[in-house]
């Protein structure tokens, strides 16, 4: 049994890889970052469902305090990147890296993520990023692409039929319309 530390970048994107490690007979907690997300009440919906489907798994869940400056300082300088540019890199960097920081406290010696469940981002390179952020933290990366044997699909209709809240944008400041807001 390995004990897991998942970084669940929201609850959608958590069913499938939680099913998947819970059926491997791996020990997992869950953790979700947060800071980036923007405004509060979001941030408050999508920690609403995170705890939601861990009581559904019957899993730990860690949820990171919610300090947003620290994220809109340590990325400021690409504030005018695209989506999918070096500041969602950069983003992945910092959530990886504060997912090994729980890993490390929670007696945890191996590390994954939920985002290569999503079809607008590249899972080799977030593998890549988590391969190297694990290294650096003297943990183990589970390489995973959720999003293969139609994982994301799954995720959609899973979190549907569980009734958890679907967000209509990636999550931070530049990602955020302001029309986003009401449920789907
Ligand atoms: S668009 Fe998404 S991945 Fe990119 S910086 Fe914003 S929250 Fe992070």
């Amino acid at each position: 049994m390995k004990n897991i530390l998942l970084h669940v970048c929201c609850a959608p994107d958590g069913t499938v890889p939680l099913i998947e490690l819970v059926s491997e007979r791996n020990n997992v907690i869950g953790f979700f970052y947060g800071n980036n997300i923007h405004p509060y009440e979001e941030f408050l919906k999508r920690k609403e469902a995170a705890l939601r489907l861990a009581e559904l798994m019957n899993v730990k869940f860690i949820i990171n305090n919610y300090e947003p400056e620290l994220w809109i300082n340590s990325t400021r300088e690409y504030a005018s990147e695209p989506e999918r540019g070096k500041r969602c890199l950069l983003c992945f960097k910092i959530q990886l890296e504060s997912s090994a920081e729980a890993a490390l406290k929670l007696n945890c010696q191996f590390l994954s993520t939920t985002l290569t469940i999503s079809p607008h981002k590249d899972p080799g390179l977030i593998n890549s990023i988590g391969k190297e952020v694990a290294s650096r933290y003297g943990l183990i990366w589970v390489e995973k692409i959720w999003r293969k044997n139609s994982g994301f699909q799954r995720s959609v209709h899973l979190s549907r039929e569980i009734g958890l809240y679907r967000q209509t944008y990636c999550g931070c400041i530049y990602s955020f319309r302001g029309d986003e807001l009401s449920d789907e």
